[in-house]
């Protein structure tokens, strides 16, 4: 997704300890989180993680039961939404129907000065020229697409210039080539106001391919908060690992340390003892730790027929069967039963029945928490 900003950008928005109960629920426990000015920042998680909760609370649609949210630097907990110099998208367009795009646009402003003192008409076509919708204006919401309708949305948001855009699952109603189409728009939008962006969304593939940083949600707090790269091949916890994208997770007990080479280590995981690169991670003998490897990295061999190709010494290998396979166009993913355990790998060319899996120490990662 490209640089991020600068990381000495001044923060625009924190929250310090922010908490939101309702009755039993803590929809959101505690967060605490700052986004740089410029950044594009995503809250992903499975349904009901708080993400919609920390939006709204943001927007100020929501009061936190306790703590603080700032923006640049002043606290506006109690402050309501139009106050707050943010624009907000939701997931259905919610545009005025028998309004013109224009006249929708133009909506924005209302409450508001186009920024710089720019006639509201000149600033509405400014507007459906960025989100590539110029000479539109005349339609009425209903001759769009889902797309279109939610680039108006987009722009109406955009329209009094405010300090941060807050979108809540903007892409869910389309379908799936258009939410490809949109979040590119979206993010060139953004990229090209510069405008601090918030985004909420369950899908995981969304989140890693528009953001400059990930907030990974799991029951009303952030697991894991970073750059999508880190994210996918750093994740700290199991959750995090097995919630973005296909991974393989093993727990189990460290047995030998190998002093002769560097962070390698022997890892006893019921069905197998697999060697595994720790790197700098100091562990001994007897140590619970929890490692991934991501389907790309396992590599399959029809075993059966013939010698199996030698793996490289230090490479582990084991036996699966091949219980299914997806077939994707540039590779197709396949399942495997290992023991009593699920497993999955890629292949371009996937084998069937039994076959011998090799993976190389070093291509796993240690997760930080189990
Ligand atoms: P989804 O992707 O399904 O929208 P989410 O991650 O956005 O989920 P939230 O909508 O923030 O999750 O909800 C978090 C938790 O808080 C859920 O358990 C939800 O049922 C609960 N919750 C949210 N709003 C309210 C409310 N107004 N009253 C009571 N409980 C609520």
């Amino acid at each position: 997704a490209g640089p991020s900003p600068d990381p000495d950008a001044p923060i625009t928005l924190e929250l310090e300890g922010v908490t939101r109960q309702y009755a039993e629920t803590t929809a959101v426990d505690d967060v605490s989180l700052a986004v740089r000015e410029g950044e594009f920042y995503t809250f992903v998680g499975p349904s009901g993680c708080g993400k919609t909760t920390t939006l709204r609370l943001i927007a100020g649609f929501e009061t936190p039961t306790s703590g603080t949210i700032r923006f640049r630097g002043e606290d506006v907990t109690g402050v309501p939404p139009e106050d707050r110099d943010v624009g907000v998208v939701f997931q259905n367009y919610a545009l005025f129907p028998h309004m013109t795009v224009a006249e929708n646009v133009a909506y924005g402003l209302t409450f508001a000065d186009a920024p710089g003192g720019v006639p509201d008409d000149v600033r509405v076509d400014e507007l459906l020229e960025l989100v590539d919708l110029e000479g539109m204006g005349e339609r009425e919401p209903d001759q769009l697409s889902g797309g279109q309708q939610q680039r108006v949305a987009i722009a109406r948001a955009l329209a009094p210039g405010p300090d941060v855009l807050l979108l809540d699952e903007p892409m869910s109603a389309l379908d799936a080539q258009l939410r490809e189409r949109l979040r590119i728009q979206v993010r060139e939008i953004q990229r090209e106001l510069g405008i601090t962006t918030i985004y909420v969304t369950h899908d995981q593939e969304e989140a890693l391919a528009v953001s400059d940083r990930v907030a990974v949600m799991r029951d009303g707090k952030p697991e894991q908060v970073a750059p999508p790269r880190t994210i996918y091949r750093r994740p700290k916890t199991r959750f995090v690992a097995e919630f973005i994208g296909d991974n393989n997770v093993f727990s189990g007990t460290v047995t030998s340390v190998d002093d002769s080479s560097d962070g390698l280590v022997r890892v006893d995981v019921g069905l197998e003892t697999f060697t595994i690169d720790v790197s700098n991670r100091s562990v001994e003998p007897g140590d619970a730790v929890s490692f991934c490897i991501r389907p790309e990295h396992l590599e399959l061999e029809e075993s059966g027929a013939g010698e199996v190709m030698r793996a490289p010494n230090s490479a582990n290998s084991t036996t699966a069967s091949v219980a299914s396979a997806e077939f994707l166009g540039e590779t197709t993913r396949v399942h495997l039963e290992w023991g009593t355990r699920a497993l999955v790998a890629r292949s371009r060319d996937p084998p069937t029945g039994e076959v011998t899996l090799v993976f190389d120490p070093g291509d796993v990662h240690v997760l930080a928490r189990p």
